[in-house]
C-alpha cells in the first residue's frame, strides 16, 4: 500500500482528497501548512507527495526543493492558476505533474495512480541486508547480530525484512500486517505491537532503548537507518 502525503492548507479540499485517495487504497497523511508538511515528509517518507503551492507556514516551491534534495519521491504540484503551471516548468523543479485547481478528485487519484506506475520500476531484490551488526540472509532465512545467529519466528523474519528493506521509512502497523500475513484487517493493527516487543527482546541489547526498530509515535516503526 503506498503511502501520500496532501500539503493543502485549505481543509475542506485536503479532506476532500483524502477520502477518495484512501478509498483507491492509498494511505494518506495530512498537513496544513508547508513547513509542517516538510517536517512530515521527512518523517513518514511518503510514496508521493500531493503539493499546493501556495502554502502558509512555508512556499510550496520551497517545500519541492527540499524533497528533492532528499531524493526522487514523486510530487504533484496543484496549483491555483493555469500560467503558474509555466513558471512551476521554467523552474525545473522537476514535479512529475501538475493539477490546477479546481480540480477533480477522480481525475486527481487517476494522476497520482499514473505517476505512482511510473516511479514504480523493477528492482532486483538483494540476497541479503546488512544494517550495522545486523545480518539477514533472504534466501537462507538467517539472521545473524554480530556474528551470533539469532532465532526468529516466520512472523518476525517477515517483520524484520519488511522494516530493513526500507530503513529509515516509518511503515504504520497495517502495512506491517500486511507485510507478514499477506492481508490486513483494520482493527487487528495493534498485534503487530506483540511482534515488535518480540523481535526487539531477540535483538535489542536493551528493548527499552530499542537501537534497530524505532516506535514512531502515533506513526508505527521504522528500522533506524546508520546504526552500529
Ligand atoms: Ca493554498
Amino acid at each position: 500500500m503506498a503511502t501520500i502525503l496532501i500539503i493543502e492548507d485549505e481543509i475542506d479540499l485536503a479532506r476532500v482528497a483524502s477520502s477518495y485517495l484512501e478509498k483507491a487504497g492509498y494511505q494518506v497523511m495530512t498537513a496544513g501548512r508547508g513547513d509542517a508538511g516538510l517536517s512530515m515528509f521527512r518523517q513518514i517518507r511518503p510514496d508521493l507527495v500531493l503539493l499546493d503551492l501556495n502554502l502558509p507556514g512555508m512556499d510550496g516551491l520551497d517545500v519541492a526543493r527540499e524533497i528533492r534534495r532528499a531524493g526522487d519521491i514523486p510530487i504533484i504540484m496543484v496549483t491555483a492558476r493555469v500560467e503558474e503551471t509555466d513558471r512551476l516548468i521554467g523552474l525545473e523543479l522537476g514535479a512529475d505533474d501538475y493539477i490546477t485547481k479546481p480540480y477533480s478528485p477522480r481525475e486527481m487519484v487517476a494522476r497520482v495512480r499514473a505517476v505512482l506506475r511510473r516511479v514504480d520500476r523493477p528492482t532486483t531484490a538483494p540476497v541479503h541486508y546488512q544494517e550495522g551488526d545486523l545480518m539477514v540472509a533472504l534466501d537462507t532465512h538467517q539472521v545473524t547480530l554480530a556474528g551470533r545467529s539469532i532465532d526468529l519466528t516466520p512472523t518476525e523474519f517477515n517483520l524484520l525484512t519488511a522494516l530493513i528493506s526500507q530503513p529509515g521509512r516509518v511503515f504504520t502497523r497495517l502495512q506491517l500486517l500486511e507485510a507478514v500475513e499477506g492481508t490486513a484487517y483494520e482493527g487487528y493493527e495493534r498485534t503487530i505491537d506483540a511482534h515488535i516487543k518480540n523481535l526487539r527482546a531477540k535483538l535489542e541489547e536493551n528493548p527499552r532503548e530499542p537501537q534497530y526498530v524505532e516506535t514512531v509515535f502515533g506513526v508505527g516503526y521504522r528500522f533506524r537507518k546508520g546504526t552500529g
